[in-house]
């Protein structure tokens, strides 16, 4: 039989208690999982030889490969075997690079990770997915990822959207009873979860009947890969910018062959490999590998010490261009801990003591303790407790809740002031679980006397229209100025019914709560602002960044958080979600930009608060956790969704996950998404000029019909050089110490300005040149040939170290900023180190055609380095003058 065909009896036969609620023991839950192993699916990973391999096959090698030929046809073996040496270390490295970074990624993949909810021992808890096994009893509610196949045996209001695996669009309802008929499609399995597809409302408990492999999403696909992978914008942009030069340089060789065929200067071999290198050496292989390892890490870095996890590699670059963070209230900027501190069941006020979800502390009216229970008190706290999907467990000295912080406030506010609460008899029968459209939850309880009510608990709004429908002289004005006291003080305010007469109710819905209702009170809750939130909004405001709240709490409540923790440096503008629904297109972008609280919000609404910032030029980050957030999630340039109160639908919609939850995250999230922005640019000014500077060295070499300066080794020996070492320094290049004081760049901005260009150009031919003047000199005084190459050989080195200098920061390279990377230090130790073995090492010197330099030489190379450093530093100060004048 299958599963959707049993009844709840023979699916929990296997259950020595009765009681599903109660969920498997540890014990059997242990040795299940050894013998039915983890419920994931294996994902397929790209074989490392495979890896290795795929390193060959670019352009670069192809061109290395035909070198390589050449120089075999020639006779010159040692430049042959130099030449492979290259090759393979070039495959080497880029093997190494992209290992790292797919490794990065595929432990960010991991982090992802989801929890489910189960019933074990009795106690409802969150256990890492993959932990599940056949038979638990799992808990779902709106925004789950449903984490394994489950036959339901109790649902309220349940609704999935399972477009995933069966390709229906519409969201499907769900019940418990069994099901007769032998063969259902899966679409039509109405009382089955499966595996991965979404809770997009209600709640329910399901049996666990097939996990991992096993799955019905398992038996379709192997493999899941939720950190996507796609190239970034910017690594599209670099790519094509190399292509451009790839193109360029390949012209010049072609024009340079022409012309050295003329000139007959050179032997044919020795023209074709002279081009040859000059081609490699121009071309700035390194590039792309530099910038995604430059991504990839500080991916990495935010996800393994800074508690963001960026799914994709363009976020990261995103992050650095954001202008606004429109973020929600309730645990990102507050700390999602909540209390009952006040109760007006009339015109008394009550306060209750204690704080956290211990059950410990008094009451007091008028500031003075009280042990009296009214009636209405009790029933007030009943409403609060009953109406209500969460739970409360101590386990040692600790109690934590499992569900909503909102709904366990009002737990521990029940056992606080309630004596002799085990005398309360009922069974609850249905729930219509809260959801941010109607803001309220109801609960349909039967007591044992056979009467049933239903308990109602939600924002204050909502539960005045129910009073005032059923009492048209209910004091609305009354409550609302008392709510408003209560949100004057940042409280979240939650109002209480109930309706007495429910005995002809089976299945709870919203109709129901429109006749009978009883107004019981009003509660308010604290839930503290998070002291290090007023820090990282003080950062974001200097940043420039705008920082707007968006929340489904009350107008006033939003106000007195956002005055608290200085949302905003000037006077803050609050809009409700009434009052911007009534605005047109036109009105709606400019109130976005002007409001900095958007209160009593619709999901609806923040999908188009986002819309209409964007449409205002602004690149957007959101934060949200809800399931019907993941519209505006998607649609923001960087959605961001909370580690620990997220949804799975939230998380799976998002471009970032908080851990921590925490707003002061984000702020550090954007710094380093500056931080990354800035690196791989200057990792680009850096290249690029060095590449062409020695292809422009042959280039004019060949166009002054002059002796080869440099061999072919010596080129590729540079290339290596500077490959493995010096563009590493980038990845560790801390943040500039203005990164957080400039405005965000702007997103439209090219990735190298006409400003940038003409540095590149003339960089390239300042350390040509110096070069070919050195080694013109050094022959003029009477030095071999092999001397003078072995000079500029670390000529061009030493001027890549220095010029090093002037693009890690944008300060003066010779302030303190230079000093900021300890990691660029010993990559500058180890290349120095490099050219000593080339210069003085026997077997370099026979494979590099090298010869030992005195001081004089290292005396010109220092110099001819320097001057490299001087004139960049020169034109850096006259931009900083230039760009001060014009301020
Ligand atoms: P955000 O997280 O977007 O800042 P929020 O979480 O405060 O907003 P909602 O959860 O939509 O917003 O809550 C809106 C209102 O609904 C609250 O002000 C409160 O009155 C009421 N409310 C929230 N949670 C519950 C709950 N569990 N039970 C009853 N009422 C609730």
């Amino acid at each position: 039989m299958r599963p959707y065909q049993k009844n709840l009896e023979e699916l929990l036969q296997n259950y020595e208690q009765e009681d599903p609620l109660q969920g498997l023991s540890a014990k059997t839950a242990t040795k299940r999982l050894a013998s039915d192993g983890p419920n994931a699916l294996v994902a397929k990973k790209t074989p490392n030889w495979l890896l290795f391999i795929r390193q060959f096959n670019n352009m670069i090698i192809y061109i290395l490969l035909f070198a390589t030929l050449l120089t075999l046809f020639l006779g010159h073996y040692t430049d042959a075997i130099v030449i492979s040496v290259v090759i393979i270390a070039n495959a080497v490295i880029g093997y190494y690079q992209e290992a790292n970074a797919a490794d990065a990624l595929a432990k960010i993949k991991d982090l992802l990770a989801t929890n489910a909810t189960v019933y074990r021992d009795g106690i409802r808890q969150d256990i890492d997915a993959t932990k599940l096994v056949r038979d638990d009893v799992v808990f779902l509610e709106a925004g789950d990822q449903v984490p394994a196949d489950l036959r339901l045996i109790k649902t309220a209001d349940l609704r999935i959207q399972e477009s995933a695996l069966t390709g229906e669009a519409d969201a499907v309802t769900k019940h418990a009873s069994a099901l007769k008929t032998a063969d259902l499609p899966l679409a039509e399995q109405a009382n089955m979860a499966f595996s991965s597809t979404t809770v997009v409302n209600g709640s329910g408990l399901g049996v666990v009947v097939a996990t991992g492999e096993k799955t019905e999403l398992g038996k379709i696909s192997s493999a899941v890969a939720s950190a996507k992978t796609r190239p970034t914008p910017l690594v599209k942009e670099i790519n094509a910018l190399g292509k451009t030069v790839s193109l360029c340089v390949l012209g010049a060789a072609v024009l340079l062959f022409i012309l050295g065929f003329i000139f007959e200067t050179y032997s044919l071999p020795v023209l074709t490999l002279a081009i040859v290198t000059m081609i490699v050496g121009s071309i700035p292989e390194g590039l792309p590998a530099t910038t995604s390892v430059i991504l990839a890490l500080g991916v990495s870095d935010l996800a393994k010490n800074k508690n963001a996890i960026v799914k994709s590699l363009p976020s990261a670059e995103t992050l650095g261009a954001v202008d606004v963070i429109a973020t929600d209230k309730t645990g990102t900027l507050t700390k999602n801990e909540m209390t009952v501190t006040d109760i007006y069941l009339d015109e008394r006020h009550f306060s209750v003591s204690g704080s956290g979800y211990a059950p410990t502390g008094a009451l007091f009216i008028n500031g003075e303790a009280t042990t009296e229970r009214e009636a209405k008190l009790k029933e007030l706290l009943l409403a609060g407790y009953l109406a209500n999907d969460t739970t409360l467990t101590q386990v040692d000295d600790t109690w934590t809740i499992n569900g909503e912080p909102t709904d366990g406030a009002f737990l521990t506010a029940y056992h606080k002031l309630m004596p002799n609460k085990e005398s309360v008899q009922l069974e609850k029968l249905d729930l219509l679980p809260f959801d941010s459209f109607h803001r309220y939850m109801a609960s349909l309880v039967q007591f044992s006397n056979g009467a049933k009510k239903i308990y109602l608990k939600g924002a204050p709004d909502k539960l005045f229209n129910f009073a005032q429908q059923q009492d048209p002289t209910f004091k609305r004005s009354f409550w609302q100025a008392k709510a408003d006291h209560l949100a004057n003080q940042g409280k979240r305010v939650v109002a209480l019914g109930v309706i007495k007469d429910a005995d002809q109710i089976t299945e709870l819905e919203h109709k129901h709560l429109e006749t009978g209702f009883t107004f019981l009170g009003l509660t308010g809750i604290i839930d503290p602002p998070r002291p290090e939130v007023i820090a990282a909004l003080r950062e974001m405001n200097k940043a420039k960044v705008e920082v707007k709240m968006i929340t489904g709490d009350a107008p006033l409540t939003a106000a007195a958080i956002g005055q608290q923790l200085g949302l905003a440096d000037g006077e803050l503008h609050t809009i409700t979600g009434v009052e911007w629904d009534q605005l047109t297109a036109e009105q709606k972008q400019k109130a976005a930009v002007k409001h900095q609280i958007f209160a009593r919000t619709t999901p609806e609404n923040k999908l188009e608060i986002i819309e209409a910032l964007q449409q205002s030029g602004k690149v957007t980050a959101m934060t949200g956790d809800g399931v019907n957030d993941a519209p505006a999630l998607k649609k923001a340039d960087i959605g961001v969704s909370m580690g620990i109160k997220g949804t799975d639908a939230a998380k799976e919609a998002s471009d970032m996950i908080l851990t921590d939850d925490n707003f002061a995250t984000l702020a550090t999230a954007i710094k380093e998404g500056r931080r990354i922005y800035d690196n791989i640019k200057k990792s680009i000014l850096f290249l690029l000029p060095t590449s062409f500077a020695e292809g422009l060295i042959i280039f004019l070499t060949i166009l002054f019909n002059q002796e080869m300066p440099l061999q072919a080794t010596q080129l590729l020996w540079i290339n290596l050089v500077s490959a493995i070492t010096i563009q590493f320094a980038f990845i560790f290049e801390p943040g500039a110490r203005d990164l957080m004081k400039r405005p965000p760049r702007k997103s439209n901005s090219r990735l190298i300005s006409g400003r940038e260009m003409l540095q590149l150009g003339y960089v390239s031919l300042l350390i040509a040149l110096v070069g070919l003047g050195a080694y013109e000199m050094l022959i003029a005084t009477g030095a071999s040939a092999t001397l003078a190459s072995t000079a500029m050989v670390n000529i061009i080195v030493f001027s890549k170290i220095f010029y090093l200098f002037n693009i890690r920061t944008e300060e003066s390279a010779f302030s303190s900023a230079s000093f900021t990377n300890k990691k660029a230090f010993s990559i500058i130790l180890l290349m120095i180190l490099l050219q000593m073995g080339l210069t003085y090492l026997p077997f370099m010197q026979e494979a590099f055609s090298t010869t030992g330099m005195q001081l004089g030489e290292w005396i010109l190379t220092i110099v001819c380095g320097f001057s490299v450093l001087a004139v960049t530093e020169l034109d850096k100060y006259l931009k900083f003058r230039l760009a001060r004048a014009r301020n």
